[in-house]
């Protein structure tokens, strides 16, 4: 099959063995097809004692360019600063400023993680350069906030591909170490985590920690959905995976409820790869928890290893909050399930498509309109898992408030190596809501219970809703995470689950 596309030869672009250094990062950037740091805006004081400190650095108010928000865009919060990090190895000094600090990447967590209401931002995405790629031996070494995009352009046609992959690839590498992210594959390759072989960590102090399985193994094993509330990764190395082609051998499995979802996703998991299936949440009776059930391998197909980074369309507004209602989603989703006629189909796909279906779309998150949304991902652990998810989907269904981006998957028991990793062993089932105020808190109140009575957990990245109680059920080993979080350090998720 000849898709009209060559592999580079080494003649082409060759970043081998390139050692650090400043006057390659235009190279490197340009080759991989990523920006120089963007514009940060003007200059104002983060506060009058430490302005003698910081002076040096461009320090910048909440930019009205870039507005610093989750995906979600809820909470609404305004920090104090936004101070840009340019250099890794130029620092402002940070505990010099009078508010926390936390490390901000690409901003596509949904809840309040990446936030820090009153406090100072510390923006890493102009750390976006390549350090070392070795395509032999698919290893590399990038700065924090090098994209999960930015990665797949430059490795791609090598024949090298993420390790894990969550359902964007706009967020960093920091990022996905930071919430240490879970993908398709989790039932087969765990999370990103798995494949950090080494970073840098930069405390409060000034102190530099080079932080391996070997080297700093707490501090590393900590860091690893570390919440970005141990320190600032400046640069992390992470091993790919290689792969025949860009193209995923995927079949798609219509099935009429949950029952039928639980033994396809059981038939699956030895010979797919990736697994992962799409849920009509407001179907009921008969039909609860019906979907799309999608799985895939990396298709061995020859000279076929391009990245495809086009966007296609884009949100330009925000829409009206009328556009969403129960009787719009009930269309789409009775659509979108019955858009495959057959009950299984073949076909042959780019990993765009599979793996990052929404990013198509720029800025689809105004579809919600201004006032945000809520997601909700949970992991109910094995055992009666099949009638708490059923029990779950009945009241979200009854609610007729869930939107069209509803997932099912089950987790494996690969271990996570971050000490307070979400991934374990169950099924994690994740939701959109557009949100509505008191009614969707009180829909979120009772599914929190749902889970909670199930010994399940909840996702950091994706909550604006736990508790205390509900963090520390979900996470026993917080008390040990405690002793690793720098003191200078703090998120608005942090104070609120740590509230007493
Ligand atoms: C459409 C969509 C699909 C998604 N699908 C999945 C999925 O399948 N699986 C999954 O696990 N997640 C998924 N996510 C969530 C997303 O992958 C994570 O929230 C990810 O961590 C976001 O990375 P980011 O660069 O945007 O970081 P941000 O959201 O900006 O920050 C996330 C955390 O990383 C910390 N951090 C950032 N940079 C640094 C640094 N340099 N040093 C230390 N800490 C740092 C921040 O402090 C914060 O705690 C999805 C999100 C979207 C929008």
């Amino acid at each position: 099959m000849n898709l009209g596309f060559a592999p580079p030869t080494s003649s082409q672009y060759n970043t081998r063995d390139l050692d650090y250094d400043r006057t390659l990062d235009k190279r490197l950037g340009t080759l991989a097809g990523c920006r120089r740091p963007r514009p940060v805006p003007e200059v104002c004081s983060p506060s009058r004692h430490v302005l003698s400190k910081v002076q040096n650095y461009h320090i910048s108010e909440d930019n009205p360019m870039r507005t610093y928000e989750s995906w979600g865009r809820f909470p609404k919060v305004r920090h104090r600063t936004v101070v840009p990090i340019r250099w890794r190895d130029e620092l402002p000094p940070l505990d010099a400023f009078d508010a926390p600090v936390l490390p901000h990447g690409m901003g596509r967590s949904y809840g309040d993680v990446c936030l820090n209401e009153d406090g100072v931002l510390l923006d890493t995405l102009p750390l976006n350069r390549f350090i070392h790629f070795d395509p032999e031996q698919g290893l590399l070494r990038c700065e924090a906030g090098v994209t999960l995009d930015q990665v797949l352009e430059l490795v791609v046609p090598y024949g090298w591909f993420l390790p894990v992959t969550p359902g964007t690839k706009y967020v960093t590498v920091a990022g996905a170490v930071a919430n240490d992210v879970h993908g398709k594959n989790h039932h087969h390759g765990g999370t990103f985590g798995r494949y950090v072989t080494r970073f840098e960590l930069v405390r409060s102090d000034g102190r530099r920690y080079i932080c391996s399985p070997e080297e700093n193994p707490d501090l590393f094993r900590a860091t690893i959905g570390g919440l970005g509330l141990t320190g600032l990764i400046t640069w992390v190395e992470f091993r790919l995976k290689p792969i025949p082609s860009a193209l995923i051998e995927e079949e798609l499995i219509r099935f009429e409820n949950l029952d039928e979802f639980f033994e396809i996703s059981a038939q699956s998991d030895v010979d797919f790869e990736y697994t992962v299936a799409w849920v009509d949440c407001l179907a009921q009776g008969e039909h609860l928890g019906r979907g799309i059930f999608m799985r895939g391998n990396h298709a061995d197909v020859p000279n076929a290893l391009y990245p495809n980074s086009k966007r296609t369309l884009g949100v330009p507004v925000d829409f009206p909050e009328f556009v969403l209602n129960p009787i719009s989603m009930k269309v789409f989703n009775t659509l979108y399930y019955h858009r495959m006629r057959e009950k299984r189909k073949r076909v042959l796909v780019h990993y765009e498509p599979f793996f990052y279906p929404l990013d198509a779309v720029k800025n689809w998150n105004r579809i919600y309109g201004r006032r945000g949304m809520l997601q909700f991902q949970c992991v109910v652990p094995f055992g009666d898992h099949q009638e708490v998810i059923r029990a779950i989907i009945d009241r979200i269904a009854r609610s007729r408030r869930a939107s069209f981006l509803a997932v099912l998957k089950e987790f494996g028991d690969v271990p996570s190596p971050g000490l307070m990793s979400f991934p374990r062993p169950g099924v994690t089932l994740t939701l959109d809501f557009p949100y509505e105020g008191v009614p969707t808190m009180h829909l979120f109140d009772d599914l929190h219970a749902l889970v909670r009575d199930a010994g399940g957990a909840f996702y950091p990245a994706k909550d604006t809703h736990m508790t205390p109680e509900e963090f520390r059920a979900s996470y026993p080993q917080w008390e040990t995470f405690t002793r690793f979080v720098d003191p200078h350090f703090s998120s608005s998720f942090w104070r609120r689950v740590m509230a007493r």
